[in-house]
């Protein structure tokens, strides 16, 4: 069988790096409030008691980049690079005939939203949500797949709304089909393999299949099984399905609601997606993502970094590691400099390929780019104010930007004097990575 959530959920727990919560938890506000906690400590969670609910909530899944590591069997910080390499070839998924996500098939009536453990997350969000499921469409006109994540409000037990939009791809297939005056067929998928999450979070041309996408990741094809009631196909290892359609011409109020740069969006009219049928296994597993936790900034941050990673090594730079972590309008480059004013020609090409690009850092090799801790003593200690800075005024940026304050940018070049390692040698204790802390603390 192939991996899917729950075997990636194993890997976790054999590394230490899973805790499962058997006290039951509110899944308003309490559920978040422990994952948002947890995250910090750098473990996802299998909420086992949710109140109200038969169902247990994963959470933090894919959260730090020691977890991204094991899902391309590499270093943390290698992980982008793996994953730039596999995303040059595409693996069609497979059909299969049957798989663990069909154990259960409940159909109209009997399908209903109001059995699963939707999360409330914060303060002034509107209701419940499903904030970690992948929807699956096919374009009316070209039949080719898309996938990609869209959140959806609960409204009833067979309503949910959505948000999509056009550029985004499922917006502009949506709107293909309302053209048509048609309805239009969606599955959505919660409980995913890593690797499904995120290339539904990856940005790729409009008919790219993202499905051809996760085969390539997986260096095998994606098997998955067609749907009951719609015209479909989804993983066959997924947890639970829920199927049906977005009705043409029907907009209703969707939001307050929390997001990824944790501020609020506001209340919009928005799509509306009504139920079919379900699908899920005999014991499934919810899956729930905090909007602009560090997991849901990695889903996104790790395409966006391949994309840097290649435009930078263009340049004929030596890159060690790129980070867009902890807030993926910022990035930082560590490099082994081979010219002076070299980080210069880095940011250039980095705020090039990455429009939202706001401020950029370029570090030394002995730096590590994903410890901002790190990051800020190479600024203090290596960084010329004077001469490093590369200020960019009114380039494109983040789009939403009521305020007119994404679209001015900062290079800053904070790595030591070219040639210079007997005076920027950085001091170290022989040993100290060996040694395990509990040895010595009581
Ligand atoms: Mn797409």
């Amino acid at each position: 069988m192939q991996d899917d959530l729950r075997s990636f959920l194993g890997q976790l727990e054999q590394h230490g790096l899973l805790a499962r919560v058997t006290k039951e938890v509110d899944p308003r506000f309490e559920l978040t409030g422990v994952a948002q906690k947890a995250e910090k400590l750098g473990r996802a969670l299998l909420f086992e008691n949710v109140r109200g609910y038969g169902v247990p909530v994963a959470c933090n899944v894919f959260s730090t980049r020691r977890m991204l590591g094991l899902v391309f069997d590499s270093a943390p910080e290698d992980a982008v690079r793996v994953f730039a390499q596999r995303m040059e070839t595409r693996i069609p998924p497979t059909v299969v005939p049957e798989g663990p996500v069909k154990e259960v098939v409940r159909i109209g009536e009997d399908a209903s939203m109001d059995e699963w453990p939707l999360v409330t997350h914060c303060s002034k969000d509107a209701g419940p949500y499903i904030t970690a499921g992948t929807i699956v469409a096919r374009d009316p006109e070209t039949g080719i797949r898309n996938v990609s994540v869209n959140r959806m409000m609960y409204k009833g037990a067979h309503s949910l709304a959505c948000r999509m939009m056009p550029p985004q791809h499922l917006g502009q297939i949506q709107a293909k089909a309302e053209a048509m005056k048609e309805p239009l067929e969606i599955a959505v998928v919660i409980g995913n393999h890593p690797i499904e999450t995120l290339v539904a979070s990856t940005s790729v041309n409009f008919g790219d299949d993202e499905y051809g996408i996760a085969g390539a990741l997986r260096q095998r094809p994606l098997e998955v099984v067609k749907c009951e009631t719609v015209d479909l196909e989804v993983p066959a290892t997924a947890e639970i399905v829920l199927e049906g359609e977005v009705l043409p011409g029907v907009r209703e109020p969707e939001g307050p609601f929390g997001d990824f740069m944790q501020y609020y969006v506001p209340i919009m009219d928005n799509h509306v997606f009504r139920l079919k049928a379900i699908t899920h296994r005999k014991d499934p597993i919810w899956q729930s993502i905090q909007a602009g936790s560090q997991e849901d900034i990695q889903l996104q941050a790790l395409s966006r970094e391949a994309q840097v990673l290649r435009a930078v090594l263009a340049t004929g730079a030596k890159v060690k590691a790129v980070s867009l972590m902890p807030m993926n309008l910022n990035c930082i480059i560590s490099i082994e400099k081979q010219f002076e004013g070299e980080p210069k020609n880095v940011m250039a090409a980095a705020f090039g390929v990455y429009r939202w690009l706001k401020y950029c850092v370029v570090v030394d090799h002995d730096v590590d780019a994903f410890d901002l801790d790190d990051v800020w003593w190479a600024m203090a200690t290596r960084s010329n104010a004077g001469k490093g800075l590369m200020p960019v005024s009114e380039a494109m940026g983040f789009p939403r930007d009521l305020f007119h304050i994404h679209q001015s940018k900062l290079g800053i070049d904070a790595t030591a004097p070219l040639n210079q390692w007997e005076e920027f040698e950085r001091k170290r204790v022989p040993g100290v990575e060996n040694i395990n802390l509990n040895d010595y603390l009581d």
